[in-house]
């Protein structure tokens, strides 16, 4: 795959060709993108791509970047989420400087703008219903009809529009729309509604309006008036763009913005509707807009994913124009990629079996030096105390082990990890046969992991001292939906994953970890990377596993070159 240096604005999609052209030959001294979320939903992977690319471009090319709220249907509207989308933003790494903008913002420009389409004679105010609207307005085949309204004086749409502004009429009653062509090819050309009557309270300009901009107009002029220089959305919006630059031709507009699209993001094992993710909260299907499940930055934040890891996929994906789905393990692979190198490892157990070692002696406790991370020197070592009583994982011992089985078994020795070599000497088992206790001893002279005649165990273990250990919650995650095309058969809701979470009590953890930071994300070793969740209190660690340690899209790559 054609992976490419994120800091090189010569990366060669075509967009950055665009751009490059533009600044070279003079049409553009500086370049200005934006991203324009609409603040009804938490911002999710698919939105880091169009950051990670308005963002990118401007620090690549020494531009700006405008974070600007698309607010114009304050219906479904919340400052819950305004926050939530700038907390995420920054999270990601990027900065819009003094350049926090909202549509909103512009209400009194765009209304004088309306004004002005309406003297030169280019937009009406229509009286037709939504119904009626959506009835005259035709088909991909067939041309749509003149409004019966279209032809009112401007006079009368002045003093109508005036008046829908005061709020003399109900909801939906009348629009004002622009006067274009009713049988144009386009429908969006189709005398497109400008401005609809909503009697609802906006979280930033109150009840000081009842009628706000359609997208369409709200979103060209808000570029223009700022300097906008690439505004750049997804594909679904290029048949969209005749409007776009029809508003921007027919209004006294301080600048000249073009419109470009890039195909948007979809991942395999995911959902990335503002829609759907809304419903899987309210309907309760997860613990919220940041449930680690969720493809939100917050949920892939909480989950431990680092802003790294979802910047390094967004430029592994690159930026095209024709549509595709990405596997969801290319994004697990850049994550895991900058986890190897940063995170710091550390032991957990996470179905603990008693180890007790027999010629160890009681009460005492030692001290075993541990490496942080053998990818990185620099991460040092701590100390893990060892004592005569331990855990280990259940599932490193088998009493009755198949060939390949390495790890422990009756008459087998083993190391664990920075400290003994161990021999299991005995199981001892509870009256319904379960293995309960391990009966070891242990070689005081591999003190480290090392033997002095060079013996090698084939397995090494983690371990915790039984005394020192402390009790966690752990949560297991999965992917939300267990088929890559959820809902390809309709019913979206019964492809979720009844086991997307499974959560483990009496886990436990090596002192210490119960004091990692939210935010940081670690390895448990031989298990996988985890992240202190945000319920978890000194009192009850909770842990989430961020993801497993194999990577399957390496082993994708590595078996694509093997056939190649
Ligand atoms: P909706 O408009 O239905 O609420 P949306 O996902 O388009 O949902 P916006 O807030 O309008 O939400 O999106 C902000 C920006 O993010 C837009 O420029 C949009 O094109 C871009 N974007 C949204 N989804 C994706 C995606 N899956 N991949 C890439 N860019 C996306
Ligand atoms: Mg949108």
């Amino acid at each position: 795959m054609n992976v490419r240096s994120p800091a090189s604005p010569e990366r060669g999609d075509f967009i950055r060709e665009i751009v490059a052209a533009d600044l070279r030959e003079g049409r553009h001294r500086t370049v200005v993108t934006r991203f324009p979320p609409e603040p009804n939903g938490y911002l999710h992977i698919g939105h880091a791509k169009s950051i990670c690319l308005n963002f990118g471009l401007a620090q690549e090319f020494g531009g700006r970047c405008h974070l600007r709220f698309d607010d114009t249907n304050p219906a479904k509207e919340e400052q819950e989420y305004i926050d939530a989308i700038q907390a995420d933003v920054r999270w990601l790494g990027f900065d819009w400087g003094e350049h926090l903008h909202h549509a909103s913002d512009y209400f009194e420009q765009l209304y004088e703008w309306a004004l002005h389409l309406v003297r030169t004679g280019k937009a009406y105010v229509d009286d037709l219903s939504a119904d009626e609207i959506r009835e005259y307005r035709g088909t991909l085949t067939e041309p749509g009809r003149n409004s019966p309204w279209r032809e009112r004086p401007v006079e009368e749409n002045l003093d109508l529009f005036e008046r829908m502004r005061r709020g003399e009429f109900p909801n939906g009653a009348r629009v004002l729309r622009a006067k274009i062509d009713m049988t144009s090819p386009n429908i969006n050309l189709r005398d497109p509604v400008l401005y609809r009557i909503v009697h609802a309270s906006h979280p930033r300009t109150g009840d000081a309006w009842c009628i706000y901009p359609t997208y369409d107009f709200a979103h060209g002029q808000s570029d223009a008036i700022e300097g906008i220089t690439h505004s750049i959305c997804t594909l679904e919006f290029e048949i969209h763009r005749p409007l776009y630059d029809w508003l921007i031709d027919n209004l006294p507009v301080p600048s000249r913005p073009h419109q470009y699209e890039f195909a948007r993001l979809n991942l395999t094992y995911t959902v990335l509707s503002k829609r759907v993710l809304l419903r899987l909260v309210t309907e309760g299907h997860v613990r919220g807009w940041d449930d680690p499940r969720m493809p939100t930055i917050s949920g892939l934040r909480r989950r431990g994913f680092p802003a790294e890891g979802i910047r390094d996929f967004a430029t592994m994906i690159g930026v095209a124009r024709s549509d595709s789905v990405v596997e969801v393990e290319m994004l697990e692979h850049a994550v895991r990629d900058v986890l190897n190198r940063t995170a710091q490892r550390r032991f957990a157990v996470l179905d603990p079996l008693k180890v007790v070692i027999e010629n160890y002696p009681e009460g005492r406790v030692e001290e075993m030096e541990v490496v942080n991370n053998p990818e990185d020197p620099s991460a040092g070592t701590r100390r893990v105390p060892f004592s005569r009583e331990l855990w280990i994982e259940r599932d490193d011992f088998m009493e009755d082990p198949p060939p390949k089985f390495f790890r422990l078994a009756p008459g087998r020795e083993v190391r664990l990890r920075s400290a003994y070599f161990v021999t299991c000497r005995e199981a001892v088992k509870d009256a319904s046969g379960r293995v309960v206790e391990l009966r070891c001893t242990y070689d005081p002279a591999t003190r480290g992991g090392d033997a002095p005649d060079g013996r090698r165990p084939k397995a090494t273990l983690h371990w915790l001292s039984a005394d020192h250990a402390v009790p966690a919650e752990v949560r297991l995650y999965e992917h939300l939906f267990t088929r890559p095309d959820p809902g390809a058969d309709g019913d979206l809701f019964a492809d979720l994953n009844p086991e997307s979470e499974r959560v483990l009590q009496g886990c436990l953890l090596e002192p210490g970890l119960a004091d990692v930071p939210v935010g940081e994300t670690v390895q448990f070793e031989r298990l996988g990377y985890f992240a202190p969740d945000t319920d978890s209190t000194a009192e009850h660690p909770v842990f989430n596993r961020t993801l497993t340690l194999k990577d399957t899209w390496a082993k994708v790559q590595a078996q694509g070159r093997q056939g190649a």
